[in-house]
């Protein structure tokens, strides 16, 4: 809840305090004071996750414009809170902005923030903000809030779960990665059918499966053609098929990042009650697979060929795999 020493910052916190208002119950002051105060709530754990997003490393600003990369920081973190089943309870951003851009930037990336933050009801209930001579990065601290022990995890699939996917793969890259809407409704639904482990895939599908098989000490046996593949993976594929490394787009829906959607792990007995809370405005979420107790990733593709499936994901350096 510190501010900057330069007139400009000054500028800048003065119009988000004007900007954020007042805040709701259960947040008992907001910014303004050297910190925020948010009053717990019996019954309940508070979960918090923090995301920071780097110019020339997870955007090119030129490129995606200020408004999409303030969107963007925050609808990280809310992802991540979708992933455990939580409910968004508010957030603090913190940006380093670059000493000679001028305070529209700030003002155009709060604005996102803003935006989507009451688009799901996450006030920002204080920050940073510095310049520097450095490029822009924008920190972002959620917190969410979810009935006392009732998080998920990654830890808790077993052999025999079905595994799902909430939405279409691959290609995110295209523009999918700067506007994605993380999965919080949906993750609430997950959580009250009684999905044994969630993970949000930032990384890619491949990585972040083995990382919940990991941590649950399972194995998972996936079919290709269940993978919901998206259009921008097609895409992408086209768009390497003249180049050195052509790529099928399987390979895309596999092992591309941040497409935002939930892998999760639900035992076969939740299955009818997970589809029958499901909402109608939502595609189904694909079963792709299933946990086993192989310790092992394996993929079977149609006509029954079945190979170790690697992970190969998202290393966080923009354009990069
Ligand atoms: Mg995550």
């Amino acid at each position: 809840m510190t501010s900057g020493h330069l007139n400009g910052e000054l500028a800048i916190v003065g119009w988000l305090e004007q900007a954020i208002g007042k805040l709701p119950s259960p947040w008992i002051l907001g910014p303004g004071d050297d910190a925020a105060i948010l009053r717990q709530e019996p019954g309940h754990d508070l979960v918090f996750t923090t995301d920071m997003v780097l110019e020339n490393e997870c955007f090119r600003l030129g490129e995606a414009g200020p408004a999409l990369v303030g969107r963007k920081a925050l609808a990280v973190n809310l992802s991540d809170l979708a992933a455990m089943g939580a409910k968004p309870v508010g957030c603090l951003v913190s940006l380093a902005l670059p000493k000679d851009e001028g305070p529209g930037l700030a003002e155009e990336l709060m604005k996102a923030i803003l935006s989507l933050a009451g688009q799901f009801n996450c006030p920002v209930a204080g920050g940073d903000t510095n310049t520097w001579r450095g490029p822009l990065a924008v920190s972002v601290t959620a917190i969410g809030k979810i009935p006392a022990g009732k998080a998920v995890r990654r830890h808790g699939a077993s052999p025999g779960d079905l595994l799902f996917v909430t939405g279409p793969l691959g290609g995110s890259i295209l523009g999918h990665h700067l506007n994605f809407m993380p999965r919080l409704d949906l993750g609430a639904i997950i959580r009250e059918s009684h999905a044994s482990a969630m993970i949000d895939i930032s990384d890619g599908l491949s990585l972040d499966l083995w990382r919940l098989c990991k941590a649950s000490r399972c194995g998972a046996m996936i079919h290709a053609e269940r993978i919901p593949i998206s259009q921008d993976a097609h895409r992408e594929s086209e768009l390497h098929a003249a180049g050195l490394r052509p790529s099928t787009p399987l390979m895309h829906a596999l092992n591309d990042g941040e497409d935002f959607e939930l892998l999760f792990a639900l035992p076969q007995e939740n299955l009818a009650g997970l589809m029958s809370t499901w909402p109608a405005s939502s595609p189904k979420p694909a079963i792709i697979g299933r946990c086993t107790n192989e310790q092992t990733m394996l993929i079977e593709y149609p006509h029954g060929l079945i190979e170790p499936l690697e992970p190969h994901g998202w290393v966080h350096q923009f354009g990069q795999k």
